[in-house]
């Protein structure tokens, strides 16, 4: 895929599938900021980043911050020049049935899942539509398509990505920015280690392809849908699931 001297920000790029995205952006030619709430982890891809030869940055923050997003996209201009690429990555999950989730809990999945992506897009959006181009990929999951047991504001969030994906998509097209979603299943992450065995063996036995999807596979996806290669899709959410939604 040719990225080459592309200006990416990936979101919650300090571990699982956001830095294997960051690195395989790097890997085909892009320079990439990366935002994480831990500075360490994100201090390291960053130079593993530095290392393929491409130009990168660290910030840490919670994108769940409005103003941190606003900063963080400021400095990538001042550093680089412009922005391509926006990946929104960061998730977490704030696990509990419906009739014990607290508060805190659903206000921290809704606030990080969903309003980190619109705080990044809010900060890219006038670029992209002042350069006349663009690329946002945002990480759904198959749970925001079907609902999960025990995650209604993770599910919640996951589904509001998808109408902001297609109402970006709308919005911006006349802008030549492309807008899509990848809704990933089960994938073989930290965030996955936290999940108890018998909800995990659960995912595993709804997957047709029979094991646990690696980061690298979603990266791949990204990395087409932040290329040229994919200039006529937008507003889609694709499933990377090995058949576990069907
Ligand atoms: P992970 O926990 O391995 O990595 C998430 C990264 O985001 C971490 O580095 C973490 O520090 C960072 N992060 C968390 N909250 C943040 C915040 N407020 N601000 C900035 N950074 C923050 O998780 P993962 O499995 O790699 O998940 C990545 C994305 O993929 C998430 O959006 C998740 O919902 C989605 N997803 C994962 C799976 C899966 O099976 N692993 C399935 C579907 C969707």
């Amino acid at each position: 895929m040719d990225l080459d001297g592309k200006i990416a920000i990936v979101t919650g790029a300090g571990s699982g599938i956001g830095s294997a995205i960051a690195l395989d952006l790097a890997r085909n030619g892009a320079h990439v900021a990366i935002v994480d709430l831990k500075a360490e982890a994100a201090n390291a891809i960053c130079a593993e980043i530095v290392k393929m030869g491409r130009r990168s940055l660290a910030v840490s923050a919670n994108v769940a911050n409005f103003a941190d997003a606003q900063a963080m996209v400021a400095k990538v201009v001042q550093e680089f020049g412009r922005v391509d690429i926006l990946v929104n990555n960061a998730g977490v999950n704030r696990d509990a049935v419906i009739w014990k989730m607290t508060e805190a809990q659903w206000d921290e999945s809704v606030d990080i899942n969903l309003k980190g992506c619109f705080n990044y897009i809010r900060a890219v959006a006038p670029l992209f539509k002042e350069q006349n181009s663009g690329k946002i990929v945002n990480v759904t999951s198959i749970n925001g398509m079907r609902g999960k047991f025990g995650q209604a504001n993770y599910s919640a969030a996951k589904a509001g990505i998808i109408g902001l994906t297609k109402t970006v998509a709308r919005e911006l097209a006349k802008s030549n920015v492309n807008c899509n979603a990848v809704a990933p299943g089960l994938i073989e992450t930290d965030m996955m280690k936290a999940l108890p065995e018998e909800a995990k063996q659960k995912a595993m036995s709804e997957i047709l392809l029979g094991r646990m999807g690696a980061p690298q596979e979603v990266a791949w996806l990204v990395t087409f849908l932040s290329s040229e290669k994919s200039r006529h899709i937008t507003g889609e959410v694709i499933k990377i699931d090995g058949g576990q939604y069907i």
